[in-house]
């Protein structure tokens, strides 16, 4: 047994292992290995090997030898080691020795590598490691912020390789398929004028002009379309994305998109570009395409989910229930909108859960909310003898209430009924993200408007630049503006918003009128999208299209609640980045230089 330091085995000493590959896959036998540690079989059995790899854990063996795991890139392998050498995890370390099986009674099912063991005749310290920052075991549960400031050591846990690799799975297959489809990649610059995504946006100080800021990029919307009229024909781009929006599980201030646009097409075309290329990737990564998507209307998918992104892995639907209690004497449903829901077996929610769901709806901004349980004797609810027998049967047969369900209800305004609905749903019945399949959905007919701001003008609910859909444009000429659907689409996976996309107006007229509908007066237009109107004076072909977020198809592919699992770098909730400090202050000669002053804190 040879202990080295610091002196990896030459090129010599290290024999090929590209014939045992049999031209499957890369080979990933360098001038210091002959193999990864996880592709390794019974097949290599007798196989003198070199891998190189971190100490993943040690354990002693009597007072000579010592079991190794030995982990890289493709997974663990158990190495055996004669002699009391001093390798501590995360020690790298490069091994040679001889395949060998494992007694059958040692042998690990968990591992791919589990039958077998390298049988170590030299080993070489690459590197030392202090000990590490926190375990990396898949068992303990790591401060977030502990993880970020050594996400280098975070990364080696074979849970993130996985991610990484699907991520670059995907992007790959993404890329691929839109090629197929004759699309050309495009990139687009970072230091831009404001998009109109409707978040926030991150500026940069200009030296050159101080006072003067660039925004960074919410999309490469404005850009899309310009290479539209450009004659691009069709564009993508994964394009970086930035938005200073509040960070959920869902949501990081820089994101991926594939960002994609073409001319001469209609929402059908679109809807079928993306969708070959979504199909394609979950197919790269689960090895099964994905039926054809459905569609459901945004009007649908409100009456039926209370939601504008459904997640259809799941029933209980909302249920409409206003003419079952079109005379009641109960005050509380005497509301525009009654609707409810079907708890199967629900009736054993305690009555402190009960009052717990309650006052959650209360806190999203619901009147109240009824519960009954449907007992073998009839409706157990504290507004059961509110309610006539009839009104009971019928709000019974409605729901196909049976024994043991649990029924909620709310009574509001149309909208706050649906919403609160939706919600309650979603927190009874959400399966984990890796139950229940891949469940994709476009939802089509998106409202043109939703809601007024607070100066009364309407705001846009995809954004500005989207067509009226073809049969409502009278109803906008009559100015019933909240009725007016358009022509944009969203597509949806088990409940997550995946992307947006829209057909888009390409005459400049209809393009202003929408402008002055919003309230963006002819002059702010010009000074904030003089440039995509003057273009549209030479020659705008019709077009359309589609951007969606890679980090959330990812995460989903990968099976993780957080797309902070699919990011190498990401930021905390908070928005820092505990790896680089980042954001960090300027000293006093780069803000005099970008003119800029920092105001104290105000607290
Ligand atoms: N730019 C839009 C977004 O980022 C997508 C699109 O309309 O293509 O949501």
């Amino acid at each position: 047994m040879h202990f080295h330091h610091r002196h990896p085995a030459s090129e010599a000493q290290v024999t090929s292992s590209t014939e045992d590959n049999g031209g499957q896959g890369p080979d990933y036998t360098t001038s210091m290995r002959t193999d990864r540690c996880g592709d390794l079989r019974s097949d290599d059995v007798g196989r003198q090997v070199t891998l190189c790899g971190w100490v993943a854990r040690r354990r002693e063996h009597g007072e000579h030898l010592a079991f190794v795991d030995l982990r890289d890139r493709s997974g663990i392998i158990q190495v055996v080691v004669d002699g009391a050498a001093d390798l501590r995890s995360e020690y790298v370390l490069q091994v040679t020795g001889q395949v060998r099986e494992r007694p059958a009674d040692t042998a690990n099912d968990a591992l791919s590598t589990g039958a077998i063991e390298v049988d170590a005749s030299e080993v070489t310290i690459l590197s030392a490691s202090e000990p590490p920052p926190f375990p990396l075991d898949e068992r303990t549960d790591v401060d977030e912020v502990l993880r970020l400031r050594h996400r280098y050591v975070d990364l080696r846990r074979p849970r993130l390789q996985k991610n990484l690799e699907v991520r670059a799975t995907v992007n790959s297959a993404v890329r691929t398929a839109m090629e197929e489809q004759g699309f050309i990649e495009v990139e687009t610059p970072m230091l831009v004028a404001s998009t109109p995504e409707g978040a926030r946006d991150f500026v940069v100080p200009s030296r050159k002009e101080p006072g003067s800021f660039y925004a960074l990029p919410q999309s490469p919307q404005i850009f899309k379309q310009l290479c539209m009229i450009g004659g691009v024909d069709r564009y993508y781009q994964i394009a970086r994305c930035l938005r200073d929006e509040d960070l959920r599980a869902d949501r990081q201030f820089e994101f991926m998109q594939l960002d994609a646009e073409a001319s001469f097409v209609s929402q059908d075309d679109v809807l079928t570009f993306i969708t070959h290329t979504v199909a394609s990737a979950a197919e790269a990564v689960t090895g099964e395409r994905p039926a054809d998507f459905p569609r459901m209307s945004w009007h649908e998918a409100r009456e039926r989910y209370g939601s504008d992104k459904p997640d259809i892995r799941f029933g209980m639907e909302l249920v409409e229930l206003t003419p079952v209690f079109a005379d009641t004497d109960f005050r509380a449903f005497q509301a525009p909108c009654v609707k409810g829901i079907r708890v199967p077996g629900g009736a054993d929610l305690s009555r402190n859960r009960l009052d717990d769901l309650t006052e959650t709806c209360k806190g999203w901004g619901a009147k109240g909310l009824v519960w009954m349980k449907v007992e073998a004797d009839g409706l157990n609810s504290p507004v059961a003898k509110f309610l006539t027998g009839d009104e009971q049967a019928a709000l019974r047969t409605t729901l196909e209430a049976e024994e043991g369900d649990l029924l909620l209800l709310v009574a509001d305004e149309h909208h706050t009924t649906c919403r609160i609905l939706g919600l309650l749903r979603l927190e009874l019945g959400r399966p984990p993200v890796t139950e229940g399949g891949l469940h994709f959905l476009w939802v089509v007919d998106f409202p043109l408007f939703e809601g007024l701001d607070e100066a009364g003008n309407p705001m846009p609910a995809h954004h500005p630049f989207t067509m009226p859909h073809e049969d409502d444009l009278e109803t906008l000429e009559a100015g019933d503006l909240l009725s007016v659907r358009s022509q944009a689409y969203d597509l949806v996976l088990n409940g997550w918003e995946l992307g947006s996309g829209s057909v888009r107006i390409h005459r400049r007229e209809i393009q202003q009128k929408i402008f002055s509908i919003l309230g963006i007066g002819a002059d702010e237009a010009q000074e904030r999208f003089g440039f995509l109107l003057d273009a549209f004076r030479y020659g705008a072909p019709p077009h359309a299209g589609f951007a969606f977020g890679m980090d959330r198809l990812i995460a989903i592919l990968a099976g993780e609640e957080n797309i902070r699992e699919v990011i190498a770098y990401p930021k905390t909730q908070s928005g820092a980045d505990p790896l680089t400090s980042a954001p960090t202050p300027i000293d006093d000669r780069h803000l005099e230089e970008l003119g800029l002053r920092v105001l104290p804190r105000s607290e």
